[in-house]
């Protein structure tokens, strides 16, 4: 990058904004998969202004900008491939207003996801869309993924909350879409298509969202079973029965077994899954509810059913859960999580098939899902400096997506496509879906520089 442009991006977030010292730029060059590039400078905006002054800069010297919140996406979507700007929303981490009246927040998009449920819930409210990355993922990485998590069976995904945005373009042009909480139906629901893009339509610099109030009361179950298959067996069978459980979640023996080593929670070691479940209401529908998931449990060949008595049981049981990925990725160099989902009546199926593929390909793989909405994490362990382990990984991969497929699913259920399923999006998109994706692509950033390189 010229030394002008540099000092010219410099003076819009001043000195404390920016950084090229080559310790940062590795820092960003990568994300939680295992792609890596340097960018040319890092910058940290702290307002719509700065990231449209930015912009305008970039489209001017066709520079590439990628947008990032915490980098913990799973597919390579914040690597800057073709170098140039990372941008980096942290520093923009107010939340702007909290609305118990009209059930609304605005925030900006460095607001780490769990600071903005805590928020919610000293009002009484909830924001349902709850990342296992919670912790740490920021409102706009999530708006960039349209990300999920373990609620989402019930309460569904980011793009489910969604009111309004304010975004700047590819060109500076700060674009602000939505109604708040005014049904509205003019134009085209723009919100809507910038949710899950991931930064190749527009940097997103506030965020209002939809909130709900928060159920009177939950309760958590753990169920054990001996045949992996007979776990997505039951899940399709609560579903049928017409429970909504408020997480469903699905971990293996290997899972199981990693978590154990790791945090000593009292797992069982002999079984080959277990379900974990959580339903909420009224406190009086707790209990019949609870009796009619067992009941379903047993009927599916659960050999054990635990009901969490109180709130440190449930925090007990779901801690297996969110050490999960920690646990798994401690035991080898590489781990990369897959999230290919299916219909949940084809999970027993696909759980089988991704044991198969495991077999055949000489990989390790352990199944971790949200499983009430057939959303599968075969998380592949490997050494990427392995050559062989990692072609084997790559068709490995490569049978899993096309097996989702093939059962009426997707190739991704909620991490998004990034670098890692870039090749593969053709499976599902036909000729002339991914030809309307390069015509909106085409309109809204013409000289390509909103992180290029991705799926598009
Ligand atoms: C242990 C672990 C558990 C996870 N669990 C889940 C889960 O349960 N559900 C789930 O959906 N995901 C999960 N993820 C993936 C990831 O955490 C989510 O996708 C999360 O939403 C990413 O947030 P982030 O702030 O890290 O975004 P980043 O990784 O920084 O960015 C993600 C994408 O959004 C774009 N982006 C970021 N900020 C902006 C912005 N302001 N404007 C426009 N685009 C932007 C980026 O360019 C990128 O394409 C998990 C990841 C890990 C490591």
């Amino acid at each position: 990058m010229h030394a002008s442009i540099r000092r010219e991006l410099i003076d819009i977030v001043g000195t404390d904004g920016a950084t090229d010292r080559i310790e940062d730029l590795v820092a960003y060059s990568y994300d939680a998969s295992p792609q890596e590039h340097l960018a040319d400078i890092i910058l940290f905006p702290a307002s719509t202004k700065q990231v449209s002054a930015i912009m305008k800069v970039a489209d001017r010297e066709v520079i590439p900008v990628t947008a990032r919140g915490s980098g913990t996406n799973l597919a390579g979507e914040t690597v800057p491939l073709r170098g140039g700007i990372v941008m980096v929303l942290t520093r923009m981490d107010r939340i702007l207003s909290i609305d118990p009246e009209n059930l609304t927040a605005t925030v900006e998009p460095g607001v780490i996801n769990y600071d903005l449920q805590l928020a919610a819930a000293q009002v009484g409210l909830m924001y349902p869309p709850d990342p296992a990355s919670w912790m740490v993922a920021t409102m706009g990485g999530t708006v960039g993924t349209n990300a999920g998590g373990p609620r989402t069976v019930k309460y569904g995904v980011t793009r489910d909350y969604l009111l309004g945005l304010t975004v700047v373009l590819a060109d500076g042009r700060v674009l602000k879409i939505g109604r708040g909480p005014l049904r509205h139906v003019a134009g085209y629901d723009l919100v809507h298509l910038i949710c899950g893009s991931e930064g190749t339509l527009g940097i997103v610099t506030e965020i209002t969202v939809r909130l709900i109030p928060r159920p009177a009361a939950t309760r958590t179950l753990r169920a054990d079973f001996d045949d992996l298959e007979d776990c997505g067996r039951a899940v399709a069978a609560i579903i049928r029965e017409g429970i909504i459980p408020s997480a469903l979640e699905l971990m293996d023996q290997s899972i199981i077994g990693a978590v154990e080593r790791a945090n000593r929670l009292g797992l069982p070691l002999d079984v080959e899954g277990i379900l974990l479940m959580e339903v909420d209401g009224d406190p009086e529908s707790l209990d019949p509810i609870t009796e009619r998931i067992s009941t379903v449990l047993s009927a599916n060949r659960a050999t054990k059913v635990i009901v969490a008595r109180d709130a440190a049981e449930a925090e007990h049981i779901w801690k297996a859960r969110r050490g999960a990925f920690s646990a798994m990725a401690c035991l080898r160099p590489n781990a990369i999580t897959e999230d290919a989902t299916v219909p949940v009546t084809q999970l027993a199926t696909m759980i089988r098939k991704v044991n198969e593929i495991a077999e055949r390909h000489n990989v390790q793989i352990g199944v971790l899902a949200h499983a009430g909405d057939g959303n599968l994490h075969p998380l592949i362990l490997f050494d990427q400096r392995d050559r062989d382990e990692v072609r084997r990984v790559e068709a490995a991969s490569a049978e899993i997506f096309r097996e989702a497929l093939t059962l009426g699913g997707t190739l991704s259920g909620e991490h998004g496509i990034g670098i890692e399923k870039a090749q593969y999006l053709s499976l599902e998109f036909d000729e002339v879906a991914m030809g309307v994706t390069r015509a909106i692509k085409q309109a809204l950033d013409p000289k390509g520089i909103l992180n290029p390189g991705k799926f598009v």
